[in-house]
């Protein structure tokens, strides 16, 4: 079955017709229909997978694609335009140029943690450059991954994009093909398995990882906004953002106010009983369920730590300093459970921050531009925040994707179309100049050639 949607993709590619923007176009109009018109079911879907809020399954998943594709709409003939590039004196005279090409077939592989925004954002950018598209959604988010796999079958030809459902089995599977580009959501482990994959085939490929995102917050932070903001991007779809703070490093002269200001916070969002508010999702797997469980063994909490098994639930927690070498600050947690650490002077903030890979994203709360300067210049990471966290994923103007451990490549909008092309670099003579100097037998005196530098 996968060899043929793999043969029907490479024979549908060959026919040239998703070369025409105006096709292309057509297509993602026909998307975006679609899902407004499917909206309401998307968000129930989701909530059938884990509880998602309905407000949550909006804001950051529906209409983040819903956006995605306007904006990949409106902008995709000027992105599709050959580029024109100045050209250099050497090649005088001629006209120079980037002219962008799709691939051909993308497979896309997506998670369970916003399974609908992270499998369809990468799609509507392979789309608007042109290549086919294999979706394989998570197993873990049946429902959405249904929905998802029923809008693309109604949308699209299966040799222009289809869905294959299925589990670790089937993206093996899937990765065993040749395939022109790979775009992977997931976590570092599996993104590993996925490159040694492509590189079989030599295939180019996007890594969207996870991380261990720092929050840290120094002594000139506004604190009450601080938490405000912390908790948001914390605990919305229970802390399973790849984006989320995962700790916070907080100056000691602060850390007893910023508690109190997160604990109030955490009770203003979702009142006095989390596990009835409507607002406050669930834990999407049993295994990870598990594992947070696990996270809480032996640890200090200032606040929460309730796990429900039947509910898969688990509370807003704070965990008070929390050691180095636990469960919980091995890894990503990915999970509403947040670590409070405090550190002394500048210089302690590197013992943590350097002890994982470089992170998908880093926040700072200050109102001290030298200390944000520094700090900026001095760590790696994906993308950030300064005053607040998460909201850098919102401009699709701003590529969105890590670095070193926490991935490969970043997309979003004019990104998106990019990082699906090839850039086809273009130079093309006139015939009505040819200067000989460059052919044998060659005269020109070396002190001339040593001068080429300059017509570069
Ligand atoms: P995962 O890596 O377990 O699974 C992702 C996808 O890979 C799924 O479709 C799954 O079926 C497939 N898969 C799983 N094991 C596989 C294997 N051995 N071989 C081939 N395919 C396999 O990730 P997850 O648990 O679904 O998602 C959580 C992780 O994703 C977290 O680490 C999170 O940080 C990361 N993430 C990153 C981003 C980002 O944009 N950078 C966004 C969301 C999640």
């Amino acid at each position: 079955m996968i060899q043929d949607i793999v043969n029907a993709q490479n024979a549908f590619f060959s026919t040239h017709q998703t070369k025409d923007v105006a096709y292309r176009k057509q297509y993602l109009k026909q998307l975006k229909q679609e899902i407004e018109a499917q909206e309401d079911a998307i968000c129930e879907a989701l909530y059938a997978d884990f509880k998602k809020p309905k407000f949550e399954s909006l804001a950051t998943e529906t209409q983040l694609v819903l956006a995605e594709l306007s904006y990949a709409l409106k902008n995709i003939e000027r992105w599709s335009r050959p580029e024109p590039i100045e050209s250099s004196w050497t090649n005088f005279p001629s006209k120079d140029w980037i002219q962008y090409e799709p691939f051909g077939k993308v497979l896309i592989i997506s998670p369970w943690n916003y399974p609908f925004m992270l499998t369809l954002a990468p799609v509507i950018g392979a789309l608007a450059a042109g290549n086919t598209v294999v979706i394989k959604p998570s197993e873990l988010s049946p429902n959405t991954s249904r929905i998802i796999a029923e809008i693309i079958k109604k949308v699209f030809p299966p040799e222009y994009v289809t869905v294959v459902e299925g589990g670790v089995d089937v993206s093996q599977a899937l990765l065993s093909e040749k395939w022109e580009y790979i775009f992977f959501t997931g976590s570092t482990q599996v993104g590993k398995i996925v490159y040694k994959s492509a590189a079989e085939h030599l295939t180019p490929v996007t890594l969207e990882l996870g991380g261990k995102n720092p929050c840290v917050v120094d002594e000139t932070a506004s604190l009450k906004l601080a938490a405000k903001r912390i908790v948001w991007g914390k605990f919305i779809n229970a802390g399973q953002t790849c984006l989320a703070p995962d700790y916070i490093l907080v100056h000691t002269s602060k850390k007893k106010d910023l508690v109190e200001a997160i604990k109030g916070q955490i009770t203003s969002f979702y009142g006095p009983d989390i596990q009835k508010s409507p607002d406050f999702a669930r834990i999407t797997t049993e295994k990870h369920f598990k594992e947070l469980k696990a996270m809480l063994q032996g640890q200090t909490l200032l606040f929460g730590g309730t796990c429900n098994d039947s509910e898969s639930y688990v509370e807003p927690t704070l965990v008070d300093e929390p050691n180095l070498n636990s469960k919980l600050m091995e890894g990503e947690i990915f999970g509403p459970i947040l670590p409070i650490i405090s550190y002394e002077k500048e210089q302690d903030l590197h013992q943590y921050i350097s002890n994982y890979g470089k992170p998908l994203a880093f926040y700072l709360f200050s109102t001290n531009k030298r200390f944000q300067k520094r700090l900026l210049s001095q760590y790696s990471f994906g993308g950030g925040t300064i005053n607040d966290t998460v909201i850098h994923i919102s401009n699709n103007r701003l590529p969105f994707g890590g670095v070193g451990a926490s991935g490969i490549g970043g997309y979003h909008g004019k990104h998106s179309f990019e990082l699906f092309s090839h850039k086809k670099s273009m130079v093309k003579r006139a015939n009505w100049l040819d200067i000989p100097m460059r052919y044998p037998p060659y005269t020109l005196p070396i002190r001339w050639v040593k001068r080429f530098k300059h017509l570069f």
